[in-house]
C-alpha cells in the first residue's frame, strides 16, 4: 500500500473512521436559504461516495448574533433540524460521516447585530460589534450547546466548534479583541474560560457517543496573538472539557500573512500541529495547503498529526480518497489554491464552485450522460478550454480530435506555471494529459490546423478554443528592440535588463512583476516563512517575526492608466497578497499614466499630468489580449457547425475559470 498512514482507520472509541482524511469546513453558499438543503446534501453525498473519512459542513451559527451575514445558516430550531436532515440522510446513504461546524462570527459578522467580547470593530467588516454582557456570554455558551444538541437530532455524527480564524471564540482568547475586566477577560485563565466552558457545555448536551472537534487557533499570526505555551494549555483544557479531536487553525482572517493561497508551500504549516503532538492525548488534525496524497502521507508518516484536513481539494476532486487508495493519483484533479471560484465567490456572495472542476456545488444541475450517437468532433487549441471540452466530450463517448499548434498542451497555463509560487498549476496540465489518455482523445500537437483540415466533412462539429494573443499597443516606438510582450518574457524566456517598466497592471502585469522580482526565489518553505514574517521558533506572540525579503536585483515600475490603487481588480482573497508582495519588493507603482513613446531613453509618459521619462532597459507590455477567432467565419461560411469558447470567444475577460467551465459545458451538451 502506497499510503498506509493516510488510509489506516482511526478509532475514536464509539466510532471508527475508515481513513485519516477530514474534509475541512468550507462555506460554499449552499447552506443558506429556506427549504430543504438538497443541493448541499448532494454536494456532500458526492464527496462521501468518494471515500472521505469524515466531513465538516461550512460554519453554521448557533444564534442570530453569530450569523456570518444577514440570514445566513443557523441551527437553533426544529425547522433548521428538518432542513439539515436532507444533508445527513444523503451522506449516510453513501456510507459517509459528517459533522456540523458551529461558528459564531463575533466581530466578523457582516451585519448590525454582531456581538463580541469587546466593542472593537474588525478591520475587515464595517460593523462595530456590541460587547456581550456577562449574561450574553452565558447565553452564547448555551446557544452553542443547544445547536450541538439539534445537530445530533438532525443526524450529524458530530460537531466542530470553530475556535480559530479570528471568530468569536478566538476573539475571547486574545487581548487583541478581549478588553473585558470580568471573569471572561484579563488573565489567560479568564480569556480561555469561554472556549473551555463551550466545549464542556457541548459535550454535556450531546453525550459521550458523539464526535466533538475543537478547531484550535495554533498560530494566530496577529500581534497580541497567543504564545505557544498558551496554545498548549488551551489544547489540554479543551481535551479535559470533552473534545474528541483537535483540528488546526492557522491565522486570523485579518492576518497579513498568506496561509492558504498558491504561494504557501505544500504542507507548509504541518510543523505547527507537530508541536502539539504528545502534549494532548486526543487525535490531532493538521491542515493548510495539503492537496496531494504524498504530502498528506508524509505529514502523517513524519508524526506531524493523526489526520489531515483538506477542504478545497474536495471541490476540485470528490474522488480524491478513492484515487489515492487505488494509486491513481495521476488522475486527481488537484486544487491549485487559486481561490478564484471558491473563496472569491463566497466573498462576493456567490455560490462557490471550482476553477478546475466547474461541476462542484452544482451536483444536481449538470447532466453529463453517455452519448447515444457518437459524433466526430474537432477541438482546435489545447489550452484549458479546449482540454476541458475535449475530455468531457470524449468521456461521454464522442470521437474527439484535439489540435494544438504548439508542441505541447496547456496554452496560457504554461505561462502561469512559471510564476514563482504557481508551480501547482503543473498539476492541471498533468491531470488533463492523463484524461486525454483515459478518454481516448486523438491529440495532434505541433499542427496548425487549416480550414480545409476541418471543413472537408471529416468532422460533425468543430469547437474553436484558439485562445488569445497579447494586445499590441499603438504607440510610437512600440517596435523598439527594448519592448517585449509578457509572453516573450514568461513563455519564451526573453532576456530582461535591470531596469524594467511594465505597461498594464492587471493579473498578468502583477504576475510579470513578481516573476521579474523573484531573482532570488526558491521553493524552500523556510524562505516563505522568512519573507512573510512567520516565526517557526514561535518565540513571541502569534508566531510573528519581522519579514525579511531579499531585494530584487531589478528596478521595476508597474504602470496603469486608471486612477486609484494598482491591482484593485485582482482576486478578492488574493489581491492583497500580490499587492503586499510587490510592495515588499519595492516595485514602483504608477497610476494615471498616459504613455507617449518609447525610444533609446526609455518610456516617455505623463503621470497624473506630469511629464516623465522612465530610463529603462526594457518595457514589457501586459495590456490584455485579443481573441484569435479568424477561423470562425470561414468555417461557418462553409457550413461547418462551429462553436467558439474561452479567450477565443471573449478576450476581455480572459479567465481560466470561465474557459474551463465553457469547455465542460459544451463537452457535456454536444
Ligand atoms: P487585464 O486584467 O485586462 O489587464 C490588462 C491591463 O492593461 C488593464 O488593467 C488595463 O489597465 C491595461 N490596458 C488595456 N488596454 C490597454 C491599452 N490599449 N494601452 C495601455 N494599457 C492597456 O488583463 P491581464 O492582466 O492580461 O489578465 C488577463 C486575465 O488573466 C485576468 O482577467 C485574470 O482573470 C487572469 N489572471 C489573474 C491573475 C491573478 O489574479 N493573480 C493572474 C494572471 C492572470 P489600464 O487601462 O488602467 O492601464
Ligand atoms: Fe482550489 Fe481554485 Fe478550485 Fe478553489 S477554485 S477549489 S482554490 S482550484
Amino acid at each position: 500500500m502506497k499510503y498506509p498512514h493516510l488510509l489506516s482507520p482511526l478509532d475514536l472509541g464509539h466510532v471508527e473512521l475508515p481513513n485519516r482524511v477530514l474534509m475541512g469546513s468550507m462555506h460554499v453558499g449552499l447552506e443558506d436559504g429556506v427549504g430543504p438543503l438538497k443541493k448541499l446534501g448532494a454536494y456532500f453525498a458526492r464527496r462521501a461516495a468518494g471515500g472521505v473519512g469524515l466531513m465538516v459542513t461550512g460554519g453554521i451559527a448557533p444564534n442570530r448574533t453569530g450569523w456570518l451575514k444577514p440570514f445566513s445558516s443557523k441551527m437553533s430550531n426544529r425547522y433548521e433540524v428538518w432542513q439539515h436532515k436532507y444533508v445527513t440522510d444523503a451522506v449516510h446513504d453513501e456510507g459517509g460521516r459528517i459533522a456540523m461546524q458551529i461558528l459564531h462570527a463575533g466581530r466578523y459578522g457582516y451585519h448590525p447585530f454582531s456581538a463580541a467580547p469587546s466593542n472593537i470593530k474588525s478591520p475587515i467588516t464595517p460593523f462595530k460589534p456590541r460587547a456581550l454582557s456577562a449574561r450574553g456570554v452565558r447565553s452564547t455558551i448555551k446557544a452553542f450547546a443547544e445547536s450541538a444538541r439539534l445537530a445530533k437530532q438532525a443526524g450529524y455524527d458530530g460537531v466542530e466548534i470553530m475556535g480559530s480564524e479570528g471568530y468569536l471564540i478566538n476573539q475571547f482568547i486574545c487581548t487583541h479583541t478581549n478588553r473585558r475586566t470580568d471573569q471572561w477577560g484579563g488573565s489567560y485563565e479568564n480569556r480561555i474560560r469561554f472556549p473551555v466552558e463551550t466545549v464542556r457545555a457541548v459535550r454535556e448536551a450531546v453525550g459521550p457517543e458523539f464526535i466533538v472537534i475543537y478547531r484550535l487557533s495554533m498560530l494566530d499570526l496577529i500581534e497580541e496573538g497567543s504564545t505557544w505555551d498558551e496554545v498548549v494549555e488551551l489544547g489540554q483544557r479543551v481535551e479535559e472539557a470533552g473534545a474528541s479531536i483537535i483540528n488546526t487553525g492557522i491565522g486570523w482572517h485579518e492576518a497579513r500573512v498568506p496561509t492558504i493561497a498558491t504561494m504557501v508551500p505544500n504542507g507548509g504549516f504541518t510543523w505547527v500541529t507537530r508541536r502539539l503532538k504528545g502534549q494532548v492525548g486526543i487525535p490531532l488534525v493538521t491542515s493548510n495547503r495539503i492537496n496531494m496524497p504524498d504530502t498528506a502521507e508524509a505529514a502523517l508518516a513524519g508524526g506531524d498529526a493523526d489526520m489531515v484536513s483538506m477542504a478545497r481539494p474536495f471541490l476540485a476532486d470528490p474522488d480524491w480518497v478513492l484515487k489515492a487508495a487505488q494509486e491513481r493519483e495521476d488522475e486527481i484533479n488537484t486544487c491549485i489554491a487559486c481561490n478564484q471560484a471558491c473563496l472569491d465567490h463566497i466573498f462576493k456572495n456567490q455560490r462557490a464552485t471550482c476553477l478546475v472542476n466547474p461541476f462542484a456545488c452544482h451536483e444536481t444541475e449538470w447532466d453529463v450522460h453517455p452519448v447515444s450517437a457518437r459524433r466526430r468532433i474537432a477541438v482546435v487549441g489545447a489550452g484549458v478550454a479546449g482540454l476541458s471540452c475535449a475530455t468531457t466530450a470524449a468521456g461521454r463517448g464522442h470521437d474527439v480530435t484535439l489540435f494544438e499548434a504548439a508542441d505541447d498542451i496547456g496554452g496560457q497555463f504554461n505561462m502561469a506555471r512559471r510564476i514563482p509560487g504557481k508551480g501547482d498549476f503543473d498539476h492541471t496540465i498533468r491531470y488533463y494529459r492523463k484524461q486525454l489518455e483515459l478518454t481516448g482523445v486523438t491529440l495532434k500537437v505541433g499542427k496548425r490546423v487549416t480550414i480545409d483540415d476541418l471543413a472537408g466533412g471529416q468532422f460533425d462539429e468543430v469547437i474553436l478554443s484558439t485562445g488569445v494573443v497579447p494586445r499590441k499597443l499603438k504607440l510610437p516606438g512600440i517596435d523598439h528592440p527594448m519592448v517585449l510582450s509578457y509572453s516573450q518574457v514568461l513563455r519564451d524566456g526573453a532576456k530582461v535588463g535591470a531596469r524594467v517598466a511594465i505597461i498594464g497592471a492587471g493579473g498578468i502585469g502583477f504576475d510579470t512583476a513578481e516573476f521579474l522580482a523573484h531573482d532570488h526565489h526558491s521553493d524552500d518553505p523556510a524562505d516563505f516563512m522568512r519573507e512573510w514574517g512567520i516565526d517557526t521558533s514561535y518565540a513571541g506572540r502569534g508566531g510573528l517575526a519581522e519579514p525579511e525579503m531579499k531585494k530584487p536585483d531589478r528596478e521595476i515600475t508597474l504602470c496603469q492608466r486608471k486612477e486609484g490603487k494598482l491591482g484593485a481588480r485582482l482576486g478578492k482573497t488574493t489581491g492583497w497578497i500580490h499587492r503586499a508582495a510587490l510592495k515588499k519588493f519595492e516595485v514602483t507603482m504608477l497610476s494615471q499614466c498616459q504613455y507617449e513613446k518609447i525610444d533609446d531613453d526609455g518610456l516617455h509618459l505623463t503621470v497624473a499630468g506630469e511629464k516623465r521619462v522612465l530610463a529603462v532597459d526594457n518595457v514589457v507590455i501586459c495590456a490584455g489580449q485579443v481573441s484569435v477567432n479568424d477561423m470562425l467565419e470561414p468555417l461557418r461560411a462553409r457550413g461547418v457547425s462551429t462553436h467558439i469558447i474561452g479567450g477565443a470567444e471573449l478576450a476581455a475577460e480572459l479567465d481560466a475559470k470561465r474557459a474551463i467551465a465553457a469547455g465542460a459545458r459544451i463537452g457535456a451538451e454536444i
